[in-house]
């Protein structure tokens, strides 16, 4: 066993590695292997987990071939030792080798493979009902949730579903629906109930973006397992704005797994998302299909009448009241969304508060009058690209600079388009702002950014967010 001719051989690979992988990339899947060992022209190396293995060879086949072609001449070859921690530090760790063959017969070569709809767990520590982290606000009940023509059927599906989940066709219940209509409160109302109504169910609401951050974390810390037995143990799972897993592949992966046990073993799902199944992109087709197993209902753009009776609830919940004219006023004046609205009350509840002022017509014209002034103002540039650089979650620096990467490069002609739409600078100022950019750029982003809006309609519905963001100026 030779460690040290093992390291410099896989330092000289790593090189090569780094050269052909992102930064990220290099950092989460090449910087936790460890060399073993080099027998003549094989190098073995040890990764972290089964699902690491897997992962390596699904996407980095070609990169670990030229890497070891490059270092160990055209007869080098690769074999793996998966280190599986038990979470038992009294058992020695087990340890499988092969050849690395390229994706094709590797599923034979493992026991227990995740991957494997056979999935058989490792460790398995039982959860709680009563002390697990059900993640969800008590505050959205069924009680306030009010019912109208735009969200009667999703109510109703939800009240069946919290009646008896996982046992009525609806599963999954997938809840779809623009910004603000009210999805999350009603499907964490569902999970309320379920969890006051039924102790004994392991109750989780989660959305998108913590259970990929989590999945993402159990990677690179080696608790793909742990991560995979949490999510098999629970009785409910609410996955909220499933859309933003679009072209998260592994999570995606994982999450169909996750979905197939729970689905198998009689446990309900229900999921929320911006727009219908048919309409979702960048998911696995096997995954767009199972979201169409259950029931799939919309939530519509309140009405006036729902809207009046949301305002006159929300309001009766902090005790305070108002008089009618004025809850007509605002449910016909605020005519964005849901979550502006509960803005808009809130602003004013808070200067009624300060002001000790009688919520009348007046102050609540005030109010909106303030907002409005906003809405109707100039944006300036730097908020507009603070914004968005913040909403695609990009380097502002970068967004304002020259990098050609796609991830920047959308940012910045969103922020370009947006720039155009709500500031007065001609297109050569905007440029300006942008790297110093000259006006022919400028109009080319415009374009693309009005045709990604025409064929892509998550693009469009982000694109729509922001825009509302920037008009209250909230970033
Ligand atoms: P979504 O998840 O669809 O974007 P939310 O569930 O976050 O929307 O709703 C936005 C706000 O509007 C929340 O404060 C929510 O309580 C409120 N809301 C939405 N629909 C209703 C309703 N039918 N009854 C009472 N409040 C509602
Ligand atoms: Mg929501």
């Amino acid at each position: 066993m030779e460690v040290s001719s093992g390291t410099t051989v896989w330092n000289d690979c790593l090189e090569v590695i780094r050269e052909n992988v992102g930064e990220e990339n290099f950092n989460t899947w090449f910087k936790p292997i460890a060399p073993l060992r080099v027998d003549g022209d094989v190098l073995t190396i040890q990764v972290p987990s089964q699902f690491f293995y897997e992962w390596l060879e699904d996407n980095y086949v070609p990169v670990l071939k030229k890497a070891i072609h490059t270092v160990l001449g055209p007869t080098g070859r690769l074999e793996y030792s998966v280190v599986v921690d038990s979470g038992d530090k009294q058992t020695p760790p087990v340890s499988v080798s092969y050849p690395v063959n390229g994706a094709g017969n590797r599923r034979s070569a493992v026991n227990g493979s995740f991957g494997n709809d056979d999935y058989s767990p490792f460790t398995y520590k039982a959860l709680n009902p009563q002390t697990v982290n059900s993640r969800l606000n008590t505050t959205y009940t069924f009680d306030n949730f009010v019912e109208g023509d735009c969200n009667r059927l999703a109510r109703s599906a939800g009240l069946a579903v919290a009646k008896k989940p996982g046992v009525t066709s609806f599963n999954p219940l997938m809840l779809y629906g623009g910004v603000g209509v009210g999805k999350t409160h009603l499907v964490q109302a569902i999970g309320n109930e379920i969890k006051n109504v039924m102790p004994s169910k392991v109750v989780l609401y989660i959305d998108q973006n913590d259970f990929t951050t989590q999945f993402l974390n159990a990677l690179q810390n080696h608790k793909v397992q742990e991560f995979q037995n949490f999510y098999l143990q629970v009785d409910l799972l609410i996955l909220d704005d499933v859309q933003f897993l679009a072209g998260r592949e592994k999570t995606q992966e994982m999450f169909f797994h996750i979905f197939n046990q729970l689905h198998q073993s009689g446990k309900q799902i229900i999921m929320t998302s911006d727009c219908p199944p048919r309409d979702m992109k960048g998911f696995q087709e096997r995954l767009l299909s199972r979201f169409k197993w259950g029931l799939t209902a919309d939530l519509q753009e309140p009405d006036f009448e729902t809207k009046l009776a949301i305002i006159n609830r929300k309001m009766l919940a902090d005790g305070i009241q108002i008089p009618t004219e004025v809850s007509e006023y605002l449910a016909y004046s605020v005519d964005t969304n849901l979550r502006d609205m509960e803005g808009v009350l809130n602003s004013l509840i808070f200067h009624a508060t300060l002001l000790k002022k009688e919520i009348d017509l007046d102050l609540a014209k005030e109010v909106l009058k303030n907002i409005i002034k906003e809405i109707q103002s100039d944006v300036s540039v730097d908020f507009i690209q603070k914004t968005v650089a913040e909403y695609f979650k990009v380097d502002l620096e970068a967004m304002k600079g020259k990098v050609k990467k796609r991830e920047i490069v959308i940012p910045r002609q969103v922020a370009m388009y947006f720039c155009k739409r709500y500031t007065q600078l001609t297109l050569a100022l905007i440029g300006e702002n942008f790297g110093g950019r000259d006006h022919s750029t400028v109009i080319h982003a415009l374009e693309s950014v009005e045709d990604m809006m025409k064929t892509d309609p998550n693009f469009k519905a982000s694109v729509e967010e922001l825009g509302k963001k920037l008009k209250l100026r909230v970033s």
